[in-house]
Formats: C-alpha cells, sequence, structure tokens
C-alpha cells in the first residue's frame, strides 16, 4: 500500500482537485456501527491497551475524547471546540424536530455517463462508496421542521466522495430549492464539499448554473435561502450555491475558499495572511455574517427564522 493512497484514504479527499487540510476524524462508517464493548473477561488484554473504536483523539488539543461524548456533543471537542466532521444523517438528527423530516429523491443515484476510467472506474468507486457510507450520494434532501418553521433543507455529507457535487447533488439540491419555492419555504444548505465531481465533467460543472438558476427564482419569490459552510467547503460548490446565501453562517474553524490555499500561494507567490480561509478571517472580511458553534445552531437558526418569517409575512401582506 502506497503512501499516497494512506493520505487519501485518512482525509477522504479523493481525487478532489484543491488542497485542503479538514481535521482528521473518524472513518464515517463507524457512525454506523455500534461501538465495540471490552470483552469484560479479558482483564490483562483491557489493561494494556485502548479498545479501538472507542476514543478519538482530538487533532486540536490531542485530548482523548470517548466516542459516546463526542457523539452526545455533536462531535464537538469539549475542550477546545474543535468540530469534527458529522455525517449528514446526524446533523439532520439533530437540527429538526423528531419524525419532521420527509427525505425527497431518497433513490436518487449517479450514472457513469462519461464512462470515466482513471486508477479505477467511477461506477467501481460509486459501489465503494455506497457500501462504506450508507449514502446513495454526497447530499440528502428534505423538508422539516426547525421550532414552528417548516422549511426545505438540504445537507451534504464530506464522506461520500470528498462531499464532491456531480448531477445528483446538483438534481437533488436544484429540487429542493423548486419545492421550497412552491410551497413557500424557507431553503437552508448546509455545505461541506472538495468541489466538483471530477468523474462527471461538464454535467458536474453545469450543476453550478442549475443550483444558482433556482435560487434566482426563489429569491425573485421573496423567500430566503440560509446557507451553513462548514469545514471544509470549497471550489465549485463554494464558487455557486454556498456563497450566494441571504445569510451566510459557518462553524467556528471553517476552511473555506475557491482554491486551496497552497495553490493560491504557488500561483501569486504572495504570503498569504495569517488565518487565510478560515470562518474566522471570512467574517472579518464581510463574506461570512455569522460563526455558529454546532451546538448553538438549532436556537439561532429558530431565532433567524423567526426573523425572516415576519418579513415574509409583512411582504405577503404587500402584495
Ligand atoms: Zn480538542
Amino acid at each position: 500500500m502506497s503512501t499516497t493512497h494512506l493520505t487519501k484514504k485518512t482525509l477522504m479527499l479523493d481525487d478532489a482537485e484543491v488542497s485542503i487540510e479538514p481535521a482528521v476524524t473518524p472513518p464515517p462508517q463507524t457512525l454506523n456501527a455500534l461501538p465495540k464493548k471490552p470483552k469484560m473477561g479479558s482483564s490483562r488484554s483491557r489493561k494494556k491497551e485502548i479498545p479501538e473504536g472507542l476514543w478519538t483523539k482530538c487533532p486540536k488539543c490531542e485530548s482523548m475524547i470517548y466516542d459516546k461524548e463526542l457523539d452526545a456533543a455533536l462531535k464537538v471537542c469539549a475542550k477546545c471546540g474543535h468540530h469534527f466532521l458529522i455525517g449528514a444523517r446526524e446533523r439532520i438528527n439533530a437540527l429538526v424536530e423528531t419524525c419532521s423530516f420527509q427525505e425527497m429523491d431518497a433513490q436518487m443515484t449517479a450514472v457513469d455517463a462519461l464512462k470515466f476510467t482513471g486508477v479505477s472506474s467511477y461506477t467501481s468507486k460509486l459501489a465503494a462508496y455506497w457500501k462504506s457510507t450508507s449514502l446513495k450520494d454526497a447530499v440528502i434532501t428534505g423538508v422539516g421542521s426547525i421550532g414552528t418553521h417548516k422549511a426545505a433543507i438540504g445537507v451534504m455529507d464530506f464522506s461520500f466522495l470528498g462531499g464532491s457535487m456531480g448531477a445528483v447533488v446538483g438534481e437533488k439540491l436544484t429540487r429542493l430549492i423548486e419545492t421550497g419555492t412552491d410551497r413557500g419555504l424557507p431553503v437552508i444548505i448546509i455545505s461541506t464539499s472538495g468541489g466538483a465531481r471530477m468523474y462527471e465533467g461538464m454535467f458536474s460543472l453545469m450543476q453550478m448554473a442549475k443550483t444558482c438558476g433556482a435560487l434566482a427564482y426563489h429569491a425573485k419569490n421573496k423567500l430566503p435561502f440560509i446557507s451553513i459552510l462548514t469545514n471544509p467547503t470549497y471550489a465549485g460548490v463554494m464558487a455557486s450555491f454556498a456563497s450566494v446565501g441571504d445569510l451566510i453562517l459557518a462553524e467556528p474553524g471553517a476552511l473555506i475558499g475557491f482554491a486551496g490555499p497552497r495553490v493560491i500561494k504557488d500561483t501569486t507567490q504572495a504570503e498569504l495572511p495569517p488565518g487565510f480561509q478560515t470562518a474566522e478571517f471570512l467574517v472579518d472580511h464581510g463574506l461570512v455574517d455569522a460563526i455558529v458553534p454546532r451546538g448553538e445552531m438549532k436556537e439561532r437558526l429558530k431565532f433567524y427564522l423567526d426573523f425572516l418569517s415576519e418579513g415574509m409575512k409583512q411582504m405577503a401582506a404587500m402584495g
């Protein structure tokens, strides 16, 4: 097994064209698996080693966190506030009211239109990711309630091919936005992505225009779109729907940009300012409206939706 292969696998970046450094977190397949119980009978082996899959080391403060505590805290380190990657389903569970989420287009899957072959074929990649992530593609969409507000909600998942946007992600999001427009609902999209899905070539790139076109109709109907940027949000996603929110929120420490810092540094040959491409840097420079820690996201969204729904009512009254 080569070193490059290991690195790619660890970062779940796959062949994404951007060079970014997301926090190394446990592989997503562990999310669905029950943690292995240590065998109570073998006290000798228990003393010797920490059972695998029970503890995670925080990459920022290096403390060992019990996995159950990490899950309960929505994958945020209690000591230093580091935000680990989190799956789309976990996010949705944490955001919407119980049993209120009605998923849309759950069975939509990608086709290998270009018959793409590289080190491995796109078809085999897809099959492997369907199996390892239990996801059909890199986004889950549907309508759910946050507090008393119904909203059209889309959540991306970085564990599926680096959250890359191909035809399925673009189509599911476009249908979500159009549903929001038809039903007069606000749209909320939580992004995490390495960018466009290279295996789908031009089909992938056209999703940028398609999603933004749908959002333009949504805005024309005077309906709000809240974009939430999480670590990492890059390239084709950041250059399209993710950056056109009426309100743009970000999680603390999220890396956000078009091309990765190394690419920019190599191209411009200039020193990059400290904190470049972090959510905190982008709040100071006006691209992001507010940083919201994951644990506070639901309450903050309720607050924003209260505010926006008043505006929507007034707009409706004025005709
Ligand atoms: Zn920590």
